[in-house]
C-alpha cells in the first residue's frame, strides 16, 4: 500500500471527532465484522463512531460483541466518512445518497471503483478485516479482545476458514497477531462457518433437491415459497453456495435465491481457472474470481436460463456444453 495514502488516511481519522461508518448491503462476515472491528478500535481511541449497515445485522452475527451498536441510519453530522468492504457505492445502501463523496474506501474487492477521496484498495488482502488489521496496528490504534475478535471473525469467514485459493502466510500471520490479541479462533471458525439452524438446513434440503448440472457447471434455486414453507427467515441461502461448491464434478456454482421484492440473489463460485467476477460485473455486480454474485431484478426462471448461458458464454465454457 503507498505510504503516502496511508499517511493521509491516518491524519484525516486522527482530526476527525464524530465518525461514520459503513458496509455492505446484505452484510456478511466480513462485512459486519470489518464495521465492527474499525467501529470499537475507533471509540476506544476516543472517537465519536456511528456504525451502520442498511440491512441492519443478521441473527447469525448476534454473538459479536459490538453488533448491538450498529444501526440502520445514520444520525446528524460528521466530519469523516469511511466505507468498509465495498466494491461500489450501491453497495453501502442509500445511507450516502446526496452527500459528499465518502472520505476512506478500505476494501479488497478487484471490482473496487475507488469512489472515495481516499482509496485503500488492496485485492491481494483475504479480507477486508486484514487489512483493518494491520492498519490498525500501523496507526497505533487499540487492538482490544472485541476488536480482535470482530477482525478475525471477518478473516475466517471470507476465506471459509483460511481454505480460498487467495490465502497467504501473510494473512495467517495477521490471523495469529489477532488470536494474541484474544480473538478464539476455534469458537468464532464454529459460529461463523459450522452452526446451522434446524431451518436452514431443511432450507439447504430444497436448494440440494433442485440441484442441476451441465458439464461443470452446477446451479440450484430456492423460491420463496420454499424459503416460507420451510420458516427459513433470511433472505440468504444459509451458505449452500459454499457447501455446493465442494462437490468435486464441478468449476462453476451457481445459487439463485428468489427475494420477495422482484429481485433475484444470483451466487457464483469458481475453481481457480475462472474469473466469475467477469459474469457478476455483466449483471451489474461485482466480486472476487472464485466468489461473486449479482441481484438481478425479474423472474427466476428467466434469470436462471439468462445467467446460466451468459456464464458459458463470458467463461468461454460454450463448446463444452454443445
Ligand atoms: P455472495 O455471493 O456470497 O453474496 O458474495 C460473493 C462476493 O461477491 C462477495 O465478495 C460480495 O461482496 C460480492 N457481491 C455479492 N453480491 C454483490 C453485488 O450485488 N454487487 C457487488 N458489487 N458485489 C457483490
Ligand atoms: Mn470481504
Amino acid at each position: 500500500m503507498d505510504e503516502k495514502l496511508l499517511e493521509n488516511a491516518f491524519q484525516a481519522i486522527i482530526s476527525a471527532q464524530r465518525i461514520l461508518i459503513i458496509s455492505h448491503i446484505r452484510p456478511d462476515g466480513d462485512a459486519v465484522g470489518s464495521l465492527i472491528g474499525l467501529g470499537l478500535s475507533l471509540n476506544a481511541k476516543g472517537k465519536s463512531v456511528q456504525m451502520v449497515s442498511t440491512d441492519g445485522v443478521p441473527a447469525i452475527f448476534s454473538h459479536l460483541p459490538g453488533n448491538n451498536q450498529i444501526q440502520k441510519k445514520a444520525r446528524g453530522d460528521f466530519d469523516l466518512t469511511i466505507v468498509v468492504d465495498c466494491s461500489d457505492l450501491s453497495r453501502a445502501g442509500d445511507i450516502l445518497h446526496g452527500k459528499p463523496i465518502p472520505d476512506i474506501n478500505i476494501d479488497h474487492h478487484p471490482t473496487n471503483t475507488n469512489f472515495a477521496k481516499i482509496n485503500l484498495v488492496d485485492q491481494n488482502a483475504v479480507a477486508t478485516a486484514e487489512i483493518l488489521a494491520q492498519y490498525l496496528e500501523i496507526f497505533g490504534f487499540p487492538i482490544t479482545t472485541q476488536v480482535a475478535e470482530a477482525l478475525l471473525f471477518g478473516m475466517i469467514t471470507d476465506t471459509l476458514g483460511f481454505r480460498t485459493a487467495n490465502m497467504t502466510p501473510k494473512a495467517l500471520k495477521i490471523a495469529a497477531v489477532l488470536m494474541e490479541h484474544g480473538g478464539n479462533l476455534p469458537v468464532l471458525y464454529q459460529k461463523g462457518l459450522l452452526d446451522k439452524s434446524f431451518t436452514a438446513a431443511r432450507y439447504w434440503g430444497a436448494g440440494l433437491s433442485n440441484l442441476e448440472k451441465e458439464g461443470r457447471i452446477i446451479w440450484t434455486s430456492l423460491s420463496l415459497e420454499e424459503r416460507k414453507a420451510v420458516g427459513y427467515k433470511g433472505r440468504d441461502d444459509a451458505e449452500l453456495v459454499n457447501f455446493l461448491s465442494t462437490i468435486e464434478e464441478t468449476d462453476i456454482v451457481i445459487i439463485f435465491i428468489e427475494q420477495d421484492d422482484g429481485f433475484v440473489k444470483v451466487s457464483w463460485r469458481s475453481q481457480p481457472a475462472f474469473d466469475v467476477s467477469l459474469v457478476a460485473l455483466f449483471f451489474g455486480g461485482g466480486g472476487h474470481a472464485a466468489a461473486a454474485g449479482a441481484t438481478i431484478k425479474g423472474d427466476l426462471k428467466k434469470i436462471q436460463t439468462d445467467v446460466i448461458a451468459k456464464t458459458k458464454a463470458i467463461l468461454g465454457l460454450q463448446e463444452t456444453f454443445a
